[in-house]
């Protein structure tokens, strides 16, 4: 485990007074303490890392050695400055008695053995463009934990009770004593269920928990983008001890299509275009994502030259506006002729060299 910096964990400076150390150990054993954060993991972290920091820099013997060696030489070398996560607590007892107002020592952080919400779920799900565009309904697969439905989840085959706890008399929680202080973990026993299965359920082993894997049909509305994130209430693992199960996040991940590209919310197709219907416009019927599309080339269309249709492209999820399809002219030179082209081409090359139209000098070579 990588140790932090004591100063930094107390927030005081490397040159801060004995005084200083006590006083904001204090105030975030205050803030961090078991009993005022149940049921707060986190909180107890915080609390354990103050007082270990506390443990070195409010003793100025084992904080001159640690501003010298740092926490290794706190371990090492027959000076047995050692400490544990439970020693620690017995130093200053005092202190922290002072600060809640017990003289006896102060009474730990019970885990409380209510109801608790599953965790959440994430899947990535691969849509083809036309499926963003249009909308898809998906049956997508998800492993998570749920309660056993053999045994309800009490991990007991049916018909018989889980035993309460001998060690811990069923509270799930044992006090751990030091000095002064006393501190209430997990009891190891029962693992803060306060139970004992005695006759394990045959189904889940006595877990009460079973792993499944579940189908669930997911609705992609039109429009969704690469990276869009949907949440399926209540479809991720199952809570515990009644509580509600957890969330299942599905983020969208579209694949590139070969003919369209999503541009914000328009749809950019590349239309090839011969020379003639460059020059002289068309009126082409193209198939979009949504069926037929008549488009207007209009005369003398110039490459690149984007053609926009109102209102065709990508709809804003759960909105009713939507973006426009751009069809992008590209011009195609032919890439062979017949001979009758070539004569027309002959032809047409003269009339341009007649108009004084800028061509280059190898175009004149026969
Ligand atoms: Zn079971
Ligand atoms: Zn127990």
């Amino acid at each position: 485990m990588a140790k932090k910096d004591y100063y930094q964990v107390l927030g005081v400076s490397r040159d801060a007074k004995a005084e200083d150390i006590k006083k904001a150990y204090r105030k975030l054993a205050m803030q961090h303490h078991p009993d005022r954060n149940r049921d707060n993991p986190e909180a107890e972290e915080k609390f354990k890392e103050a007082s270990e920091a506390y443990s070195v820099l409010g003793n100025s013997e084992k904080r001159q050695v640690y501003d010298r060696y740092g926490v290794e030489g706190l371990r090492g070398g027959g000076s047995d400055f050692g400490f544990s996560a439970e020693s620690i607590f017995s130093d200053f007892g005092d202190i922290l008695g002072d600060m809640f107002g017990f003289s006896g020592g102060v009474s730990g952080g019970r885990q409380r053995r209510g109801p608790r919400k599953g965790g959440d779920l994430g899947l990535e799900v691969e849509l083809t463009l036309q499926e963003s565009f249009l909308g898809v309904e998906k049956e997508v697969e998800v492993e998570r934990e749920r309660n056993c439905d053999a045994c309800d989840g009490s991990g007991s085959e049916p018909g018989h009770d889980a035993e309460t706890c001998r060690k811990c008399g069923g509270s799930g929680n044992v006090r751990v004593s030091q000095g002064f202080f006393s501190m209430a973990t997990t009891c190891p026993g029962c693992r803060g269920n306060g139970k004992v299965v005695s006759h394990p359920c045959r189904k889940c082993h006595g877990h009460g928990r079973v792993r499944e894997n579940k189908r669930i049909k997911v609705s992609f509305p039109a429009g969704i983008d690469d990276g869009n994130r949907l949440r399926v209430s209540g479809e991720g693992e199952g809570g515990r001890q009644g509580g509600a199960p957890g969330d299942l996040y599905i983020s969208a991940r579209i694949r590139p299509d070969k003919r369209f590209q999503r541009h914000g919310q328009d749809l950019l197709l590349q239309l090839p275009v011969s020379f003639s219907q460059a020059a002289l416009g068309d009126q082409v019927t193209i198939q979009t994502f949504e069926g037929a599309e008549k488009i207007k080339i209009p005369p003398a269309a110039q490459n690149g030259q984007i053609l926009k249709i109102k209102n065709k492209g990508f709809h804003q999820v759960n909105r009713w506006s939507r973006g426009d399809l751009l069809v992008q002219v590209r011009v195609q030179t032919p890439r062979s002729l017949s001979r009758q082209e070539t004569e027309l081409f002959k032809k047409l090359r003269e009339l341009e060299a007649g108009k004084g139209q800028p061509l280059f000098d190898g175009d004149l070579v026969n």
